[in-house]
């Protein structure tokens, strides 16, 4: 077994246990971004299948290199200017990191429409980090009824990378405010779920707030250089 599939058997126990507790399904999505092509397949012969990708070059050349396993499921998770939405809509499946309409509205116009609509999650700076992307809480509800009304695309949920603090009732708390959105908006939407937060370092407080998909990188690849 190499380390990548070691990591991550130990962390779909991780979840597994922690949805038994929950009676919650949470997905992982393996963060890969930095990391070669070898390591997304020793990933996908342990059975993972959702990956994830931060830069769009380096995620277009990954998926190209891989389009002979059809079943992955690749979602875009950085930050997104508006000269590389075309490459975006054409080669993944989800976009996590929406939070201007701009963007959302590139993207359906430019999704080739045989690929079926991308899926969408709103992209919440729920710590107020002046420097994160991310749209404060109080636009969720406005930018969603814009994105939702777009064609070809599916508005699925919530992405946030909370701020980084030792103190983990300060993440329960960030988590549990994102949960309460989540909630809210899935009552207007019937598309909407997936509340994508959580990664290496907080994944357990994530689920236990009732993430349903963690992102996780770092303790499945290794640390990135
Ligand atoms: C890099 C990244 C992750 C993974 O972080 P790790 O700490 O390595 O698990 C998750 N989500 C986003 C948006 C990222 O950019």
């Amino acid at each position: 077994m190499t380390a990548i599939e070691q990591n991550l058997a130990k962390i779909c126990q991780q979840i597994a246990r922690l949805n038994q507790t929950s009676g919650q399904h949470t997905q992982l999505l393996a963060v890969s971004k930095t990391k070669p092509v070898k390591a997304i397949q020793d990933a996908y012969n342990a059975g993972q299948r959702l990956f994830g990708e931060n830069y769009v070059q380096e995620g277009i050349d990954k998926i190209k290199t891989l389009s002979n396993l059809t079943d992955i499921e690749w979602h875009f998770i950085g930050p997104l200017q508006s000269n590389k939405t075309r490459l975006v809509a054409e080669h993944f499946a989800w976009v996590q990191s929406v939070d201007r309409f701009k963007i959302a509205k590139r993207l359906s116009e430019q999704r080739p429409s045989q690929l079926g609509p991308l899926n969408i999650c709103l992209q919440v700076n729920i710590s107020g980090e002046e420097t994160k992307s991310g749209i404060t809480p109080d636009q969720v509800l406005p930018l969603a009824e814009q994105v939702a009304q777009l064609e070809h695309l599916t508005l699925r949920g919530l992405m946030a990378i909370p701020m980084k603090t030792q103190n983990v009732e300060t993440t329960q708390r960030y988590f549990a405010q994102l949960a309460e959105l989540y909630r809210i908006l899935g009552q207007k939407y019937s598309s909407v779920d997936t509340l994508s937060m959580g990664m290496s370092n907080d994944m357990q407080t994530a689920i236990e707030q009732g993430s349903t998909m963690v992102r996780v990188g770092t303790a499945i690849f290794g640390e990135r250089i």
